[in-house]
Parts: structure tokens; C-alpha cells; sequence
């Protein structure tokens, strides 16, 4: 009985240390003294006692550094050195780009809530609400979606003005170039804005806002180049595009064969060093329209005139597209929405070497300066105009599955319809979320490369879905293209946010995961660095420590992975209580699992894991759902916790951590050691696959939160332009569906007359005119029910056109 005491005290007090990844020295203590009190207070000393003092013995050899370098460190830092593979500059710069914020607490295995909850809400200044609120609205109102991608396939000169003239073009340059200086939360508010009203728009307006010229000056650009560029491009007098893609370079962009020569050449009259240019470049946004290209292309100096090297690489540089050679103003024809897209060309163009953005001394920084501005700006243009896409989606299906009536109901009553508009709603909510807070954390500096790929990839994905449903809800409505149709352009045109900016099977499968699990693993990028290390004293020194810091990260995530699926999270820390206190623990035994199964993956697999990309996208699928459940708690909270969204909070929540499980199940599945995939299904799984995705009770309670005017309605697609007036379909929805609720008692006496036989049957305006006959229905009541019909019909009624009329009118 003592001897089980003394082993059970053991043991806890060597798990406790385990799980809360106490340092080795203290553990070792700790553990010392457990013995030292077993072995006074034990009586006789039984066999037991004496094997757990040679385990003692060999924790004391571990904590011996010198001794642990040479014997352990040593021979596993030589292997690794052979295995490592050698990182191309490219690589490197990807790996390196932007910081580590959020994701690297749930790699952790055991995030700190308090790190999120640091992070203050979200808000606009003054001026940016007042911006959304004024000129947003204003170009929302004057955008006539139909006349854009029917008629005119380009936006009517009178748009471009008022996008001009109120600055659209100039959200993100300073106030001191004559830019608005807006910060990323209040830029993807406004094209979230535009989004819900017309694609076209808000494309046009995003790309200058995003990876593009302004971006890259205001980063790399000298002091001589911003005042060159900015005051013009914050005018708009200059239209900005970036040129990047070509042929041969899609995904792939650093393959791109786009050259620069230095050479001598003739230049406004004087002989000077500048570079003959030739590009070739495909799908450029505003290129038909641009008058500075920013071009990406590889440098080369054959003659040495700026330097040793042959070959500087990727460079980016600002090139007037008045200077002779430039070709411009061909234009392809993109799904759904026609904005200004098109190919350019450059033969032998000659432009001094200050076109080089930062200058002479940033030839060949291309590529970094690509990819750390993408580390920020990914999470805002593409994924802001998903959400903006998505909530006007659920706005206007919610509205319209209540107004649509078949086998006597309001579609949105039959379950399956119910089902489809929860999903609608349940996604929207998360990328709301994701946007909003990853936003705030890019306003406070951040500029997390993971997070905004899974925004890039998630947004853009979740809102293909959002799309197809809105179209399945509103049947033949949402198919017939016209005036008054309000879902088709964006639904054509959801495959354009998918390809863009790393197309998303990319970036599902090689980015999120691949840059992940060595950026945000605590460990591994630090172990890379320590085994490149040129002094192999000190190389040797850093990683022993990081092996044993690994190890130890290890073993705790494999005992607090089993413990927490033992108890369902139940053992770790929630900063909540409450209905949604649970889910901060659900995410804290996946966060465990995850961070274990990463670190078994990438033992078993290796370098290979790069190319299994299945694995690693399933990897990768993990620690995003893991990203969008805590964007879900933390937007919550930052909403003031309101009780009526925990339905929405719930279904996010139980829809991404099934996900996590499934995937995490998946990866089990197809890991090649089986001996080591029993293990790991022990340790993450002992009693199995218990999470189940939300009941039907909680779709259909989600899908009456949006068939009907609530308050959890209105918070959700907060932000988008519905406007009660013409023009506005979003308006001109919740008017009927207001009107649908006021007129219910009115309708309840129209059934009660037909029931009794008072009135009959048929078209609800000839029972309105029956009843009012015969004194059921007051006047006033009539007219009311009238106006309901009419509003009704009006919204059902789909556009036809004469013979003729279609005919094609936009071949120009
Ligand atoms: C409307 C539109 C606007 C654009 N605007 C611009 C712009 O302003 N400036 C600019 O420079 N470019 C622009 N682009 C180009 C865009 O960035 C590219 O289309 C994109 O990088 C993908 O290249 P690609 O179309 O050649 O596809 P490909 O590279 O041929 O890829 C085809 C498919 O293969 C997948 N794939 C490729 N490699 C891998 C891999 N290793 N693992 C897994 N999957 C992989 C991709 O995900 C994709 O699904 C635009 C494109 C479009 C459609």
C-alpha cells in the first residue's frame, strides 16, 4: 500500500512536471526530493525504490551540459547537418518573412489566452468611419453593377472620377504624400463595403490598396522616390499596377524569365547606367490603364557597372509606362466581373537605375520585398472582400428564403433549406471573425505570414461555399442574369479571389503548413540556424539546448495530448466561463495534438514532407481550423460577448474542431509507421472520434436567426451597403422582410377567413380584396398587405429581355 502511495506521488508529481514543461534543473530537483521523502519515509527500501534512484542518476547525467553535448547533442547535430536540406534564398526569404503572432502559441501545444486577449478590439478613427459611412456609401449608391459587367464591361467614366476625386486610390499612403493613412482594419472594412454591392469595384479599388506600387515605396522605397511617386498615386494621377506574373512564372513566380540588363544608354539626352528592360507579363490588374508598372524581373550586370556580381536576382522596379517600349493597354476579359485586367509587354525599354525600388543597393531584394509585404497584405484585400461577398450573401438569402413561399411555407422553414443558410451564416460569422481580429492585429504592427495565408485560403474557400449555397437557395432566381440580379457576378466570379495572390490549392498545400511548421514551431527554425551555424562551438551549444528544450516540448505535448482527450479538454485553463468556455479547452487538446502530431510528421517523414503535400495540407487544415475557432472567441468577446451570438459561436466552434478531428484522423490514416501511428492514435485519440459536427436543432435555431429581423441578423452583416433605396436589392430585401414580419397577424386572419370558407383561395391580392369586402381586413390593414404583395413580387420577379435585346452589345 505505501510502496502504490509512493509511486502514484512519483509518478504525479513526474507527469505534472511533464505537462506544465517545467526546465530540467528544477524537474530534477523536484524529482530529487520526491526520492529523498520516499526514501526516508519508505521503512524497508523496497527493489522499486533503488531502480527509480538509477533513473534519478541518469536525469542527473542529463543535466551535466558538457557531458550531454558530446554524447547526445554532438552525433544527432552531425546526422542532421547531412540530412538538412540547403535552403535557396528564396526559400529563406519566404521562411523569414513577417512575424509570429498568434499561431505560434497553438504550435505550441499549450496556448496562452492572455497573449490574444492583449490584443485590443478592433475600431475605426473618426475620419475612417466617416469615410465608410460617407464617400463607401456614396460609390456604392452610383455603382450599377449590370451597366458595368453587361454593358459597358468597364466601369462608366463617371465612377472612375468619384473613385478618383475621393481618394479610394490612396487608403493606405500617409497623410503627409496626400494619402488618407488608413489603417488595414478600416481599408478591408471599405472593401468589404464595396464588395457586398458590386466585385467590380471593389477589385479596382483594392489592388492599389494592396501589393503594389504604394506598398512597395512605402516600405523599400528612398526619401527621392516617395516624393517622386506618392503625392501622385495618392491623386491618382497616377494608376498604379504590379507586374509579376508571366508565361512560364505563375505559382511559381521566381521562375519568371522577365530580364534586366545595366547597360549604358541614352536617357533624357545623357548618356547614363540604367537597364534595358524586356518583359512579357499576363493578368495584370490596371495594367490597361496604368501609368507606372511595378515590374518584377531578374537583374543581370555582364559589364560589372554596379557591382562583382553577374546575376543580382529579383528586383523590383517603378516604370513609367509613357517610356518607349511599353506596351499597354490590351485587356483580358475575366469571369463574372470585367475589371481592368490585361497583359504588357516591355522591348528594350531604357530606364535609369533609380527606377529600382529602394534604389541601386536593393537590386536583386525583389523577392524578400514580395513576400514580406505579402505577409501583411494577404490578410486584407482578397479576404475582406469575401466577408464583404459573404455577408451580403446571407443578408439577402435569409431575407429571401422568408419571402419565398412553396407548399404554403417560407422556404427558409423546410430543413434542408434551413440547413444550407446555417452553413451560409455559420461561415460567414467565422470569416468575419478571422478578418476583424487578424486586422487588428496587422493595425497593432503584426505582419503574421501563416495567419494571413489561412485568411487568403479559408476566406476565399469558405465564401466559394457561401456562394453556391446562396444560388441553391434562390433556385432559377439567382440563375436568371439581369438588372435585378444581385447574386450572379459574384458567384461567377469567386474563382478569380481563389487563383490570385497563391492560387489556393498552393497555398493549402504547400504554404500554410509548409511555412508553419518551421517559422511558428518553437523550435525547429531556431535547430536550422544552430546546425548552419559557421562557429561550431557555439553551433553546437545553442542546439543542445534546443534539442533538450525539444525533447521536453515533446514529451509534454504527448502526455497533455492524452490527458486532455482523456478528460475532453477538461484539465487545461479557459479564460471563459460560461456557454463558450469549454471551446477555449476544446482548442487546447487539439492545439496538443496538433503541435505532437507536427513534430511526428515531420520525424517520420522529413524533408519529404514537402512533397507528401497531402499530409501537409492536412497538417496545415489543423492548425488553421485551430486559428479560426480562437478568431471565433476572440470576435465574440470583442462584440461585448453577446449572449444571442453564442448559436453562431457554437456552430463555428463544433464545425472547425470537427474538422480538426477529421483531419487529424486522416493524417493518422496515411502516416507511414504504423507502429508509431498506434501510439500517436492512443495518445490523441483514447476514446476516439467524439466530436460530432453541430446538431440539426442548432442549424435550424441558426437559420431562424436570419429568415427573421434580429438583432444577431444586423451585428453579422454589419458593414455592408443596404441602402433603402433603388438599386439597392440588400435595402429593398429587409424592407420586405420587415414588412413580412409586421404583416403576420394580417396574414393569420386571411388563413383564419380562408379556413372558415369567408373568403377564398388563389393569388393573396385577390384574397386581400376579398377580405377587405367583406370587413375582415380594415383599410389600412389591405393596403399594408398590399404593399407586402407588391414587394414580394417585385423581388421574385426575375429580368426578361425582347428578341434582340441580348444581342451582343459588348463587343467593342
Ligand atoms: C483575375 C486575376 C488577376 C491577377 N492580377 C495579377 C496582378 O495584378 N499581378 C500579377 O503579377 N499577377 C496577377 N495575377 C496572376 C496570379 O497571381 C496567378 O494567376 C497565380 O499566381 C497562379 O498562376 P497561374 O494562373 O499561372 O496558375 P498555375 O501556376 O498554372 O497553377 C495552376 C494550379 O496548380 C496549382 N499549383 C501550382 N503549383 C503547385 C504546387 N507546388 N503545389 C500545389 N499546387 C500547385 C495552383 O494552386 C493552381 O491551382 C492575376 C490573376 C488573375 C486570374
Amino acid at each position: 500500500m505505501t510502496t502504490l502511495f509512493w509511486l502514484i506521488v512519483f509518478l504525479g508529481t513526474a507527469f505534472s512536471l511533464i505537462y506544465r514543461r517545467v526546465d530540467l534543473r528544477l524537474s530534477t530537483a523536484a524529482m530529487g526530493a520526491v526520492l529523498v521523502a520516499y526514501t526516508l519515509f519508505a521503512g524497508a527500501p523496497p527493489f522499486g525504490l533503488f531502480l527509480l534512484w538509477v533513473l534519478f542518476g541518469g536525469l542527473i547525467l542529463l543535466n551535466v551540459e558538457a557531458l550531454r553535448r558530446e554524447r547526445i547533442s554532438a552525433p544527432i547535430l552531425g546526422v542532421l547537418r547531412t540530412l538538412l536540406p540547403r535552403l535557396s534564398e528564396t526559400e529563406r526569404a519566404a521562411l523569414e518573412a513577417g512575424t509570429v503572432w498568434w499561431e505560434g502559441e497553438l504550435f505550441s501545444g499549450m496556448p496562452d489566452w492572455r497573449q490574444l486577449a492583449k490584443l485590443p478590439p478592433p475600431r475605426l478613427t473618426e475620419a475612417e468611419q466617416a469615410f465608410l459611412d460617407g464617400p463607401t456609401e456614396e460609390l456604392c449608391s452610383l455603382a450599377d453593377e449590370w451597366e458595368i459587367t453587361h454593358e459597358l464591361q468597364d466601369m462608366p467614366e463617371s465612377l472612375w472620377e468619384f473613385i478618383r476625386e475621393n481618394g479610394f486610390f490612396s487608403l493606405i499612403i500617409p497623410k503627409e504624400y496626400g494619402g488618407k493613412g488608413f489603417s488595414s482594419l478600416a481599408v478591408s472594412m471599405v472593401l468589404a463595403k464595396l464588395a457586398s454591392h458590386s466585385g467590380t469595384v471593389s477589385t479596382m479599388v483594392g489592388v492599389p490598396n494592396s501589393l503594389g506600387p504604394a506598398e512597395l515605396l512605402l516600405h523599400y522605397g528612398t526619401d527621392e522616390q516617395k516624393q517622386r511617386w506618392l503625392p501622385g498615386l495618392a491623386s491618382a494621377k497616377e494608376v498604379p499596377c504590379f507586374a509579376l506574373t508571366s508565361l512560364h512564372a505563375g505559382s511559381d513566380a521566381t521562375g519568371l524569365i522577365d530580364s534586366g540588363v545595366v547597360c549604358r544608354g541614352e536617357f533624357d539626352g545623357e548618356e547614363i547606367i540604367g537597364i534595358r528592360l524586356n518583359w512579357d507579363k499576363r493578368y495584370i490588374t490596371l495594367a490597361p490603364v496604368s501609368t507606372v508598372l511595378g515590374l518584377a524581373f531578374k537583374l543581370y550586370d555582364p559589364e560589372h557597372l554596379i557591382g562583382e556580381r553577374d546575376e543580382y536576382g529579383i528586383t523590383a522596379a517603378l516604370i513609367p509606362t509613357n517610356l518607349p517600349g511599353v506596351e499597354i493597354g490590351r485587356r483580358h476579359l475575366p469571369i463574372g466581373i470585367p475589371f481592368q485586367n490585361g497583359p504588357t509587354r516591355g522591348v528594350d525599354v531604357f530606364a535609369p537605375l533609380d527606377c529600382i525600388v529602394g534604389g541601386p543597393e536593393m537590386a536583386g531584394e525583389g523577392w524578400r520585398m514580395l513576400v514580406e509585404l505579402l505577409s501583411a497584405g494577404r490578410g486584407i484585400a482578397l479576404p475582406s472582400n469575401a466577408v464583404g461577398g459573404a455577408m451580403a450573401a446571407v443578408y439577402a438569402t435569409g431575407a429571401y428564403a422568408r419571402i419565398r413561399r412553396q407548399f404554403k411555407l417560407p422556404i427558409g422553414a423546410f430543413h434542408g433549406v434551413g440547413e444550407a443558410l446555417a452553413r451560409m451564416t455559420g461561415y460567414t460569422y467565422i470569416m468575419k471573425a478571422a478578418s476583424r481580429v487578424t486586422c487588428a492585429a496587422l493595425n497593432e504592427g503584426e505582419k503574421p505570414a501563416v495567419p494571413t495565408a489561412i485568411l487568403k485560403y479559408h476566406n476565399t474557400e469558405m465564401s466559394r461555399r457561401v456562394a453556391n449555397d446562396a444560388m441553391d437557395i434562390h433556385g432559377g432566381k439567382g440563375v436568371m442574369r439581369g438588372p435585378t440580379n444581385y447574386l450572379a457576378t459574384g458567384y461567377a466570379s469567386v474563382p478569380i479571389s481563389i487563383t490570385v495572390e497563391g492560387a489556393n490549392i498552393l497555398t493549402r498545400n504547400l504554404i500554410i503548413f509548409g511555412q508553419g511548421a518551421i517559422r511558428c514551431h518553437p523550435f525547429v527554425l531556431k535547430e536550422m540556424r544552430a546546425a548552419a551555424e559557421d562557429n561550431p562551438v557555439e553551433g553546437l551549444k545553442a542546439f543542445d539546448r534546443l534539442l533538450f528544450g525539444h525533447l521536453g516540448y515533446g514529451l509534454s505535448n504527448a502526455l497533455r495530448s492524452f490527458l486532455l482527450g482523456l478528460t475532453h479538454g477538461r484539465l487545461s485553463n479557459t479564460p471563459a466561463t460560461g456557454p463558450v468556455g469549454r471551446f477555449y479547452q476544446h482548442i487546447n487538446r487539439f492545439s496538443a495534438a496538433f503541435a505532437l502530431a507536427s513534430d511526428a510528421s515531420m520525424f517520420m517523414v522529413g524533408g519529404e514532407l514537402k512533397r507528401k503535400e497531402q499530409l501537409s495540407a492536412r497538417l496545415g487544415d489543423i492548425l488553421s481550423y485551430l486559428y479560426l475557432a480562437s478568431m471565433v472567441l476572440k470576435h465574440h468577446q470583442d462584440q461585448g460577448s453577446p449572449a444571442s451570438d453564442v448559436p453562431l459561436v457554437e456552430w463555428s466552434c463544433r464545425t472547425l474542431m470537427f474538422k480538426a478531428q477529421q483531419q487529424l484522423d486522416g493524417l493518422l490514416r496515411n502516416l507511414p509507421n504504423r507502429w508509431i501511428v498506434a501510439l500517436l492514435r492512443i495518445l490523441i485519440f483514447p476514446r476516439g472520434k467524439t466530436y460530432s459536427p453541430p446538431a440539426d436543432r442548432l442549424d435550424q435555431e441558426i437559420a431562424s436567426l436570419v429568415i427573421n429581423p434580429t438583432t444577431v441578423r444586423d451585428r453579422l452583416c454589419d458593414g455592408i451597403y443596404a441602402a433603402r433605396e433603388p438599386g439597392s436589392p440588400l435595402g429593398q430585401l429587409q424592407e420586405a422582410l420587415e414588412l413580412a414580419e409586421k404583416v403576420k397577424p394580417l396574414e393569420a386572419k386571411l388563413t383564419d377567413a380562408r379556413r372558415s370558407g369567408q373568403i377564398g383561395g388563389g393569388a393573396l391580392a385577390a384574397q386581400i380584396a376579398d377580405a377587405r369586402k367583406q370587413g375582415i381586413l380594415s383599410a389600412a390593414e389591405a393596403a399594408e398587405l398590399q404593399q407586402f404583395d407588391e414587394a414580394v413580387i417585385a423581388l421574385l420577379t426575375v429580368d426578361e429581355f425582347a428578341p434582340g435585346e441580348l444581342e451582343p452589345n459588348t463587343a467593342k
